[in-house]
């Protein structure tokens, strides 16, 4: 089921550029992530937390679950106990409620402010002005249960690749510029997916999120 040569070559490129590869197994079965999990492979991302709900308690506690996708603030409860970085923070409000719920559950959450880079329009994603507000209060020491390890961006689904890099670039930029103003190192840049994962390799990703290259299209 697992496209194990694209897995064998997505390994050796993030060797090679020191990334991580984070498998998107949303809408995959429990036999799919199995098969990842027996390569080796740790790291799963889904983008709905009934799925991860499902999946969670039916496969190995040593699985680093990361959340992917839009999250609804009433949702943050379910998935507190146990996931290990949430990718999609795109509201002060939404960072305080991960915070309350991490507290509850003695634990930091680590999470990636999501910002918006695609010139489409997306409807998630902080600007970056939004972004330096939310930094400020973490500086403040206002969300003492979560750990800001870095941002999250997706590019426009287009195939004008200058056009991709050209976003990248901007988010790692932005990196620059906000870790410089917040004194913080914000080492995590969570960008690329099955289409332009090579470019934002280039454009200096840390983490890439792959799900149809590895797992077939849905
Ligand atoms: C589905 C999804 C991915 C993976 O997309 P593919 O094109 O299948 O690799 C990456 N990031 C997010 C936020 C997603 O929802």
């Amino acid at each position: 089921m697992i496209n194990k040569e694209a897995y064998h070559q997505l390994c050796e490129l993030c060797d090679e550029y020191d990334a991580q590869l984070v498998a998107v197994s949303k809408t995959k079965p429990i036999e799919a992530i199995m098969e990842l999990y027996e390569m080796g492979h740790r790291d799963f991302g889904e983008n709905r937390v009934q799925e991860l709900q499902d999946k969670h308690p039916a496969l190995p506690d040593d699985i680093r679950w990361h959340a992917i996708g839009h999250l609804q603030k009433n949702k943050v409860k379910y998935i507190a106990p146990y996931v290990h970085m949430i990718h999609a923070v795109d509201s002060q409000s939404l960072l305080a409620k991960i915070n309350a719920e991490a507290e509850k559950n003695g634990r930091k959450i680590n999470v990636l402010l999501q910002v918006k880079i695609a010139q489409e329009d997306s409807k998630y994603g902080l600007s970056e002005e939004e972004a330096t507000l939310v930094l400020d209060k973490v500086n403040d020491d206002q969300y003492p249960h979560i750990e800001v390890c870095g941002l999250m961006g997706m590019a426009t689904f287009s195939s004008d690749m200058d056009l991709v890099r050209g976003e990248f670039r901007s988010l790692r930029d932005m990196r620059e510029r906000l870790s410089q103003m917040h004194g913080m190192e914000l080492r995590e840049l969570s960008m690329g997916m099955s289409g332009d994962y090579q470019i934002a390799l280039e454009e200096c990703s840390s983490m890439i999120r792959v799900g149809s290259l590895l797992f077939g299209n849905r």
